[in-house]
C-alpha cells in the first residue's frame, strides 16, 4: 500500500492520500471481518449445501445434480458463494471448506441413491487452490471411503483458468483422479480460453457452457454461434455438453435444435435441499 500511497503523494496531493488510505483501511477491515465471520460460519453450521439437478434435453430425466454451497449469516442473511468463495480462496480457508463440501456432497449422493435405488451422480465445484493442493486426491478418497459412494457417482467441476498455472502438475493430478473412477467436467466454458487444446488435453468427459452465453440465445448471433461451435467441437471430442442457467422455453428450443445433451437451470429446477431433490428424483 505504501508504494501506491507514495504515488498519490507525488501525483495528486495530500487530500487524495488521506482518502485513499481510508478507503484501503475500510476495505481491509471489511475483508478481515468477513474472514472472521467465515471462520465462525464453518464452526457453527451456518453453511449448508443445496443441489441443482441436471436434466436430459427433453427435461424428462434427472441425470445428476450439482452441489452448491450456501451461507446463511445470522444477521446479514444469505451471503453469495460468488462473494465468499474467492475470499476463502485468498485466505486459505478454501482447502478446509472444500474438504467439507466434498464430504457433504458424497454423503448426500450416497443417501439419495440408497433411498431411491437410482445411481444419480453428484458434481462438486473445485476451487483453484484445492486443485493446486497436494492433498486433493487423498481428500477425495477419504470422502468416497467414509460415505461409501461409488467413485463413478462423483464428478468434479474445474475451469480452464485453473489449469493454466502449473499445467503439467495439474494434468497429472487430474489423471490420477480420473484413474480412481471419478469424472471431471469443465465449468463456465466460453469465459476462459475456450481452446480445443485444453479440452483435448484435460481428462474431462463434460463441458458446461457458461450461463452468460445461454442468456443471449436465441437472439444474439455472436452467442448463438459460440454455443453451436462449442456443442459441435465438444461432440467431435466425444464430450457431453451441458447448458447452464437455462431459464426460458426459447433457450431450451434453441439448445434442442442444436443438439445440446443436458440442461441445468431455473426453467426446470432451482437448487434445493437434498431431500427435495430426492422427492423430485422419485417422480
Ligand atoms: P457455478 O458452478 O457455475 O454454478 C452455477 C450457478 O448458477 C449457481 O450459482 C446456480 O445457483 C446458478 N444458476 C443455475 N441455474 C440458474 C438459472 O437458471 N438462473 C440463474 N440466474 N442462476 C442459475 P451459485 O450457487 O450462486 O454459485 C455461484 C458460483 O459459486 C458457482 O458457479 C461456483 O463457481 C461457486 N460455488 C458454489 N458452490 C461452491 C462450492 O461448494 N465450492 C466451490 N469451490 N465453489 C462453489
Ligand atoms: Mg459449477
Ligand atoms: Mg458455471
Ligand atoms: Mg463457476
Amino acid at each position: 500500500h505504501a508504494d501506491v500511497a507514495m504515488y498519490h503523494v507525488k501525483e495528486r496531493g495530500r487530500n487524495d492520500i488521506l482518502f485513499f488510505d481510508k478507503a484501503i483501511n475500510e476495505q481491509a477491515e471489511a475483508r478481515a471481518q468477513l474472514e472472521d465471520n467465515l471462520k465462525t460460519a464453518i464452526n457453527t453450521q451456518q453453511l449448508f449445501m443445496v443441489y441443482q439437478p441436471r436434466f436430459n434435453i427433453s427435461g424428462t430425466e434427472i441425470l445428476s445434480a450439482e452441489a452448491l454451497i450456501r451461507w446463511k449469516h445470522p444477521e446479514q442473511g444469505f451471503i453469495s458463494p460468488g462473494d465468499f468463495i474467492p475470499l476463502a480462496e485468498s485466505c486459505g480457508l478454501i482447502v478446509e471448506l472444500g474438504r467439507w463440501v466434498l464430504m457433504q456432497a458424497c454423503q448426500a449422493a450416497q443417501e439419495w441413491n440408497e433411498n431411491t435405488g437410482q445411481n444419480t451422480p453428484v458434481s462438486v465445484n473445485l476451487s483453484a487452490r484445492q486443485l493446486h493442493d497436494s492433498s486433493l486426491l487423498i481428500d477425495i478418497e477419504n470422502a468416497l471411503n467414509q460415505t461409501g459412494l461409488d467413485p463413478s457417482l462423483l464428478e468434479l467441476e474445474i475451469t480452464e483458468t485453473m489449469v493454466i498455472q502449473d499445467m503439467e502438475t495439474v494434468i497429472s493430478r487430474l489423471e490420477a483422479i480420473r484413474t480412481i473412477g471419478v469424472r471431471l467436467s469443465v465449468d463456465d466454458f466460453g469465459t476462459g480460453y475456450s481452446s480445443l487444446i485444453y479440452l483435448k488435453r484435460l481428462p474431462v468427459s463434460t463441458v458446461k457452457i457458461d450461463k452468460s452465453f445461454i442468456d443471449d440465445v436465441p437472439g444474439s448471433s455472436g452467442s448463438e454461434n459460440l454455443v453451436k461451435a462449442v456443442i459441435s467441437m465438444s461432440h467431435s471430442l466425444a464430450l457431453n455438453v451441458v447448458a447452464e442457467g437455462v431459464e426460458t422455453e426459447a433457450q431450451l428450443s434453441f439448445l434442442t435444435e442444436n443438439h445440446c445433451d443436458e440442461i441445468q437451470g431455473y426453467l426446470l429446477a432451482k437448487p434445493d435441499s437434498a431431500e427435495t431433490l430426492q422427492r423430485l428424483m422419485r417422480k
